[in-house]
């Protein structure tokens, strides 16, 4: 019988409010160490937390966006345990009662949409971050107490696959919410994945393993394809598998165990006494229910039928809130919107990313974009001049009118001018005339690359290709 993977992810995501969750140091990333550090966040005896509001505000957001129920009444907990990057010897978190739980989100798969559930999401502050050298180790206590949300999810998952598309989804809902940049590489989301395995049919579950020190989701994939292939061949040798936290190595793409004494925790959460619990009443849930943005899979399905894009244009562009945004704001004016998502999706995005900007920074005005793509619509420019204004426009933030003029970048749709330079390729390539009528059809692309050299790039390749098809055969 074949086998089947149980997988739960458990996802730590920082808060990019502007100070830290019980002090009013700053967060911010890649500062100075240790300068954004107070008596607070530093542990010193005596010092009392005030809880940032805005990181209930985010938490509550999140909570409602993953469709979660939110607590009316919620506390924190101190996690206790010894370690350098924890200057108070605990943690303060919510253990037995986190402001979410019970949500789920919807991911898309190839065959269809699953449901995957959400157990609960939680408040706690960040620990510091150890550097380590040769022979001796730093720590930068500038991220204690920088808030996160642990987001819990229900052990739905069934192949690696799905769990990489539950990140992707996670993560787009989350900066659609605009409360965190999740970004891997910088540590402000990051992810420890929960897997079993079990015969298919089987209800309960295996014994489970949990790897840390994944830093991207196609780490995550692969560290995930790694130990399911690792618990299977154990079973299949009369083996058990060992419940313990394993590493990721990512250069050697294996796990490794941990030393199983560092597994033994007993945390002696207990409630904070130094902070009130939260009591979070229904007015307050409805207002940050009613500041959400659209949610990408309701935009996507908007802008598929308001604009008559097609499912691919629609999920490509609403990947990212700021690009929805950009496209709503470049196709108000345009007559052709599927020219629209079609000119952002193949060159816009194409230029972002060799230049490595973000959609925010660009100096051209979405209406820019909207009048270069009704430029390209009504045959003024072709494929080709089209990109180069656009490159021109992020070059220099120019009206595309105004390129196009300067460069003289106008297509020549004059019938005579392509007929004169179409006659002209048919009768400088008489070899090439005679293949195209002895059947090798393709040899007439040849023609309309000389018709487009002789155009300065500027005739519709198209037309001149019907064009030329068009004079060899009546000639
Ligand atoms: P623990 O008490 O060990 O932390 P939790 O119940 O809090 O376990 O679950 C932690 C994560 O592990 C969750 O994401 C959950 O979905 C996942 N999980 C729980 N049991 C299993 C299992 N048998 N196989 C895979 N994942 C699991
Ligand atoms: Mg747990
Ligand atoms: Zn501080």
């Amino acid at each position: 019988m074949a086998w089947e993977a149980v997988i739960g992810l458990e996802v730590h995501v920082q808060l990019n409010t502007k100070t830290k969750i019980f002090c009013s140091c700053r967060n911010e990333f890649g500062a100075d160490p240790n300068t954004n550090v107070c008596p607070v966040c530093l542990g010193f005896p005596g010092v009392l937390p005030v809880f940032n509001e805005k990181v209930l505000e985010s938490a509550v957001k999140v909570g409602l966006a993953l469709n979660c129920h939110i607590a009316s009444y919620s506390k924190f907990d101190r996690k206790n345990y010894f370690y350098p990057d924890l200057p108070k010897a605990y943690q303060i978190s919510q253990y037995d009662m986190p402001i979410a739980e019970d949500g789920y989100i919807d991911i898309v798969l190839e065959d269809g949409v699953k449901r995957i559930g959400i157990k609960r999401v939680h408040m706690e502050e960040d620990a510091g971050k150890l550097i380590h050298g040769q022979g001796v180790s730093f720590v930068d206590y500038n991220r204690t107490g920088v808030p996160l949300l642990e987001i819990v999810s229900e052990p739905d998952m069934r192949s690696p696959e799905e769990a990489y598309a539950y990140l992707v989804s996670l993560k787009q809902i989350i900066r659609y919410l605009g409360v965190s940049d999740c970004d891997m590489e910088k540590g402000s989301l990051r992810c420890d994945a929960n897997i079993s395995v079990r015969k298919k049919g089987e209800d309960s579950f295996g014994t489970k393993t949990e790897i840390k020190n994944l830093n991207s989701f196609k780490g995550v994939r692969a560290a995930l394809e790694y130990e399911i292939k690792r618990h299977i061949s154990l079973i299949e040798a009369g083996e058990k598998v060992v419940q313990e936290t394993r590493l990721w190595d990512a250069s050697r793409q294996i796990t490794q165990g941990m030393r199983s004494k560092e597994e033994a925790h007993d945390y002696r959460y207990f409630p904070d006494p130094d902070l009130l619990p939260l009591v979070v009443d229904k007015e307050y849930v409805e207002r940050c229910r009613s500041s959400l943005p659209e949610m990408p899979s309701a935009r996507e399905a908007r802008l598929k039928s308001q604009y008559n894009i097609t499912d691919y244009d629609a999920m490509v562009i609403c990947q990212e809130k700021d690009w929805a945004d950009y496209f709503e704001e470049a196709v108000k004016s345009v007559r052709n919107p599927k020219k629209c998502a079609n000119l952002m999706i193949t060159m816009l995005f194409e230029q972002l990313n060799e230049r490595q900007v973000d959609i925010k920074d660009v100096n051209v005005p979405a209406d820019y974009i909207g009048r270069l793509v009704d430029l390209w619509d009504e045959g003024k420019v072709n494929n080709v001049a089209a990109k180069q204004v656009l490159i021109e426009m992020l070059d220099t933030g120019k009206a595309p009118e105004r390129i196009v003029e300067e460069k003289g970048l106008l297509q020549v749709s004059d019938e005579s001018k392509l007929e004169e330079f179409a006659r002209e390729a048919i009768e400088k390539n008489p070899k090439v005339v005679d293949d195209y009528r002895s059947g090798k059809r393709n040899a007439v692309m040849f023609l309309v690359g000389q018709v487009m050299k002789l155009s300065r790039g500027k005739a519709n390749p198209q037309k001149v290709r019907e064009l030329l098809v068009r004079l060899i055969e009546t000639q």
